[in-house]
């Protein structure tokens, strides 16, 4: 059985790139009749608030987009990815901010002092390679990432990882910004002993500007009914304007979905 997610960051509200990107994963798992998940991404205390979480789930039901079982907040599950955490091989970092900017870390090297450190994990610059979906065979060298911060916040990298094998998702469909992401949490996964989902990475929404999307494009300011748009721009033909995620289903092929990003006009 197919399992696919959806996993937000509530730090405002879901521009038109996240919503396209929800679409597609959920009519990536339902195609396939299989289960979709949502997944609050909450764990950093200084940028996510429960109103952007009520906001962002209303814009998906009102897409008609919907999910199997109850919404799971990554704050709710801190032990599960402490205990993973345990078994890592990393290491302290104590750069600051500001020397990060000048310099490389050079902790794993020349060690460092004081109670104020990250946690990196020590990829000795493994090559990885996987094939997705969308965006086709990819090869990055993993470098040595940050697994919990000096602040004590798990990193998303880690979280995901520890997520998706424990609620036993076996396709992560997201935006491309993420394709570099993917290839340190393969890594994580094999040195935790987790299988690896299937990875399709959806192409960018561009602004207007070319650049991508802010957050400050809240999809109501874009456009008022968006699905027609966003069917459209995942290369979903139909006879009648959808009203409903559903009516997306039928014409819903992964090899139409364009290839470069697409932007506002
Ligand atoms: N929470 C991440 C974000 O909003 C996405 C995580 C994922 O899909 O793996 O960018």
């Amino acid at each position: 059985m197919l399992t696919g997610r959806f996993a937000p960051s509530p730090t405002g509200p879901l521009h038109l790139g996240s919503l396209r990107t929800a679409l597609a994963a959920w009519l990536f798992a339902r195609k396939a009749g299989g289960e979709f998940l949502l997944r609050v991404e909450d764990l950093d205390p200084s940028r996510c608030k429960p109103i952007f979480e009520t906001e962002q789930l209303q814009a998906l039901r009102a897409l008609g987009i919907d999910w199997d079982g109850p919404v799971v907040r990554q704050s709710d599950r801190l032990s599960l990815y402490a205990a993973a955490l345990a078994k890592l091989p990393v290491y302290r970092c104590y750069c600051t901010r500001a020397e990060l900017a000048q310099r490389p870390c050079n902790c794993r090297q020349l060690g460092g002092s004081g109670d104020r450190f990250a946690l990196r994990f020590d990829a000795r610059g493994t090559r990885i390679r996987f094939q997705d979906v969308l965006a086709g065979p990819q090869s990055f060298e993993v470098d040595d990432f940050i697994v919990r911060r000096a602040d004590g916040v798990f990193s998303y990298q880690l979280a995901v990882v520890v997520d998706d094998f424990q609620q036993e998702v076996t396709q992560v469909v997201r935006g491309a910004d993420l394709l570099d992401s993917t290839a340190r949490q393969i890594l994580l996964a094999r040195t935790l002993g987790y299988p690896v989902a299937q990875f399709a990475h959806v192409p960018l929404v561009m602004g207007p500007d070319g650049k991508r999307l802010a957050k400050r494009y809240g999809a109501s300011t874009v456009l008022e009914d968006p699905l027609p748009w966003l069917g459209a721009s995942l290369g979903i033909e139909t006879d009648e304007q959808p009203k409903t995620a559903a009516d997306l289903l039928e014409g819903f092929a992964p090899d139409a979905i364009p290839e470069q990003p697409v932007s506002l006009a």
